[in-house]
């Protein structure tokens, strides 16, 4: 693995939603009963990997405060400048690919070795459900026996996913998505908006506030605003699903088709609950009213499952045409509100 993966500086925040895992790690290492493995679970986006990064800073800390890391120690320096050599990432090697079981071997060969700053040594893996059946295996041993003074730190993201074997082995950490309130506080302050607009941006997002910011850094907003635009062009007969498969060509589209799955869950809540407070695409309440209501079950359900299946084997790869697979998506959608 290059160094550079393995080293970089922590970011160590602790985010106000996390206060209480904060201080669970805390209690169990001061009365010394840290576990040897820490299982973090909870939805993507909320900061469960800054949460692992703090909790191994603060273990490897020489001379920790209360409640943080003192920062000025020889190992606070190391991890907050070019890496610390007793800390292990261990992450898949492209985005989206399992761990490997040459990678897992490899931290084995680190965990045979002393802590050089002689203090614990902690590993960090992300995402636990991301090892295929031989690496989780090759796991095993470490995570029963890893040594002294080591922690293992694995994150996930989907808990019914990670390996039984692997699970039983861990204490869990459950990391739940905070309170919208508390979210929607902290998206005001970081990204300087209205406490409407960072309400919207946390209802696209699922709730979760560094997807928020996320969302916001990168443009995603622009993106689904020019998408919602075309499916409503659709709707209307000014655009044709051809032109707007074209147009879209060159965007993500795993966000496309999560906006689409949000729309279509969406009118299911209007269908069967007839409430719009249920609503979560707040600013498409009319045009996903009007679906509702010129559509069938049927159309929406099956539409549905469609976007679903493919977005699917789109992360799986296995998906070669996405310009078919937009333009058949979109011909579904165009039908909704056709007899
Ligand atoms: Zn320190």
């Amino acid at each position: 693995m290059e160094i550079s993966n393995r080293y970089h500086s922590l970011n160590a925040a602790i985010y106000p939603w996390f206060e209480d895992q904060w201080q669970r790690v805390l209690r169990l290492h001061n009365d010394n009963h840290l576990p040897h493995a820490l299982l973090l679970s909870g939805m993507p986006g909320i900061g469960k990997a800054c949460l692992a990064e703090a909790i191994a800073g603060y273990v490897m800390c020489h001379q920790p405060l209360a409640d943080s890391a003192c920062g000025t120690c020889r190992s606070c320096v190391l991890l907050n400048s070019s890496g610390h050599p007793d800390l292990y990432f261990l992450r898949p090697e492209e985005l989206g690919k399992p761990i490997k079981v040459d990678q897992v071997r490899q931290l084995t060969e680190f965990m045979h070795n002393t802590a050089q700053q002689g203090g614990y040594r902690v590993v960090v893996l992300e995402p636990a459900e991301g090892m295929n059946i031989s690496a989780a295996n090759a796991l095993l041993k470490t995570l029963e026996e890893p040594g002294r003074d080591t922690l293992l730190i694995l994150i996930t993201h989907q808990l019914g996913q990670v390996m039984p074997t692997v699970r039983s082995r861990c204490q869990r950490l459950d990391c739940h998505t905070p309170l919208e309130s508390v979210a929607v506080q902290w998206l005001v302050k970081e990204l300087s908006v209205e406490p409407h607009e960072a309400e919207q941006l946390l209802k696209v997002v699922h709730g979760a506030p560094l997807a928020g910011l996320e969302f916001k850094k990168r443009g995603h907003q622009t993106l689904r605003a020019d998408f919602l635009t075309a499916l409503r062009d659709i709707l209307r007969q000014r655009k044709t699903p051809l032109e707007v498969a074209g147009q879209f060509l060159k965007a993500d589209f795993d966000l496309l088709l999560g906006w689409l799955q949000g729309l279509l869950a969406d009118i299911t809540r209007i269908l069967l609950m007839g409430n719009d407070d249920l609503i979560r695409n707040k600013d498409m309440q009319k045009l996903l009213k009007g679906v509702a209501k010129n559509s069938t079950k049927d159309k929406i359900f099956t539409l549905a499952d469609l976007v679903q299946s493919e977005r699917f084997s789109l992360q799986r790869r296995l998906n070669p045409n996405k310009q078919l697979l937009l333009e058949r998506i979109l011909i579904d959608w165009s039908a909704l509100v056709r007899a």
